[in-house]
């Protein structure tokens, strides 16, 4: 096995006695990871889960989250990890899409889970705590040895796209393995690295930019199931905690804290941001401190790291999100994929042994993401002299809320189902928090009358609660071309101040 599967034994075989993983009280070392994987996969293996079967995670921060993906890439099985925020029709959608056979649950989620619907291929259903417990101590520790290579699928991590309907970005053994060598190499890891895992587990910038890393070099990783400022004030100093991963909202909360000014941070040494620029006057705040962030740009699809800047270049070269990782090509190009000059904007796309293979059953999606071999972010951006790529906008319609990805089409089509909707567009407004929340600007029907409560009603319980717009307006028409497609830049410009 040289994939994922095979980290916990190389790991034991060199770093038995280090500590893998913290989670409140309890701490697991290398070898007990290493066993208790064994035991897991076994204990799959005898519920029927079988080499390239797909095996479902839904829960927290968790030892068993790591123990799951370790366990399916030893039986060369898939992992699909599962974001907790989802309604449940949106979670029944992704088993059933996937064909999980396998779901590991966390205890909150029983309910979630008995409410399946019967359409989904899950056989398995393992709750974390006694039950889950219980499946590890009946079941064999001999080694398992199944041939797992790069090529081979080791997680589908579930994105959604401009069609409304998720996609399942395949990532190989391959993919996850560079992208943590890219980390490793770029961000400078040590043996002694004690990773703060507040980042949900879920999102490949938690699992992939952070924990998997972490435990390649044979470091510690304190999960945390949910983030709190102040909890996480407290973890840096009782942890010794080196090396945290977040947005910018994060970041933002942890400096606004009462007990910020009297924390000792001096264990700190690597402060990673993704998923959006750090804005200046946070940089600011951190840098006070003696904090320089190091920034980065990436997508589920390229697994994610893409573009890094360093903390030497936090400052001059601030806003831009740096320049390729190590493993990674990456060109700024136009419509016919020459690369831009400098100062002019184009779209970014990817190259590298990190970029997925495509997307799960989805043949024609993974064929139109692809130009010519490179990978289409569907973000436009400009190069300046030296190199240093800076994202400028969104070609592609998505709206980013305190770090979770939401794709309009999602919304739209469950209003346009509704009855008294007869137009909508879901725009994101600027937001001191959240950096942008959803707006939905709807056309009642002819003769309906329609109040925006109604609106808001016909997605609860079918949508996350970020992806719920936290404003309706209601309007007369929506600017369209004269062949009718809908100008939403038009709709953003018109409907997309704070108070409309
Ligand atoms: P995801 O697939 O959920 O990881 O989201 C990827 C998208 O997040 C990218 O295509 C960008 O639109 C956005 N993104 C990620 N990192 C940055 C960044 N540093 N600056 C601006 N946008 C970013
Ligand atoms: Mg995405």
């Amino acid at each position: 096995n040289e994939g994922l599967g095979s980290w916990p034994a190389r790991r034991a075989r060199k770093t038995p006695h280090r500590t893998a993983l913290i989670h409140g009280e309890r701490s697991t070392d290398y070898r007990t990871l290493h066993t208790r994987v064994t035991r897991l996969a076994h204990a799959l293996r005898a519920r029927g889960v079988r080499r390239g079967d797909r095996i479902a995670h839904l829960g927290p921060n968790h030892p068993a989250y790591l123990e799951t993906l370790f366990a399916a890439g030893t039986l060369g099985a898939v992992f699909v990890p599962l974001n907790t925020r989802l309604a449940g029709p949106e979670i029944a959608f992704q088993l059933a899409d996937s064909g999980a056979k396998a779901l590991i649950h966390g205890p909150a989620h029983a309910g979630l889970v008995a409410g399946l619907p019967g359409e989904t291929d899950v056989r398995t259903f393992l709750e974390i705590g006694d039950a889950y417990e219980q499946a590890l101590a009946s079941a064999s520790q001999e080694p398992i040895d199944e041939p797992v290579g790069p090529d081979d699928t080791c997680i589908i991590m579930y994105t959604s796209g401009t069609t409304g309907r998720p996609k399942g970005a395949m990532l190989t053994h391959g993919n996850l393995t560079w992208n943590a060598v890219n980390v490793l190499v770029d961000h400078d890891l040590i043996a002694d690295e004690r990773a703060l895992v507040s980042a949900p587990l879920f999102h490949t910038a938690g699992l992939n930019m952070l924990a998997l890393p972490v435990l390649l070099k044979g470091g510690t990783c304190v999960l945390v199931e949910a983030f709190d400022p102040g909890t996480t004030l407290d973890l840096i100093e009782r942890h010794r905690i080196t090396f945290m991963f977040g947005v910018p909202a994060m970041f933002d909360q942890v400096a606004r804290h009462p007990r910020w000014a009297g924390a000792d941070l001096s264990s700190l040494r690597i402060l990673t941001c993704g998923g959006s620029p750090v804005p200046t006057p946070l940089i600011a705040v951190y840098q006070q401190r003696g904090l320089t962030f190091l920034q980065g740009y990436g997508m589920t699809e390229a697994a994610p790291g893409t573009l890094f800047l360093d903390a030497e270049h936090a400052v001059d070269k601030a806003g831009s999100a740096g320049v390729p990782h190590f493993f990674s090509d990456v060109r700024v190009v136009r419509p016919d994929l020459t690369p831009v000059d400098a100062g002019e904007t184009g779209e970014i796309v990817v190259r590298g042994p990190h970029v997925m293979p495509g997307y799960w059953g989805l043949p024609e999606e993974t064929e139109a993401a692809f130009a010519d071999g490179w990978f289409r972010s569907g973000d436009a951006a400009r190069v300046d002299e030296d190199g240093y790529v800076y994202v400028v906008d969104r070609i592609k319609d998505m709206i980013i809320s305190g770090g979770e990805n939401i794709y309009p089409a999602e919304i739209e089509d469950i209003l346009l189902a509704h009855p008294g909707i007869a137009e909508c567009a879901v725009i994101g407004v600027p937001d001191d928090k959240w950096g942008e929340v959803p707006r939905a600007v709807v056309v009642p029907a002819p003769g309906a009358g329609l109040d925006p409560d109604e609106v808001l009603a016909a997605l609860s319980g079918r949508l996350a609660k970020y992806k719920i717009p936290k404003s309706v307006v209601v309007t007369d028409e929506l600017p369209r071309t004269a062949s009718g497609k809908l100008l939403k830049s038009r709709v953003r410009n018109r409907y997309g101040t704070p108070t409309p």
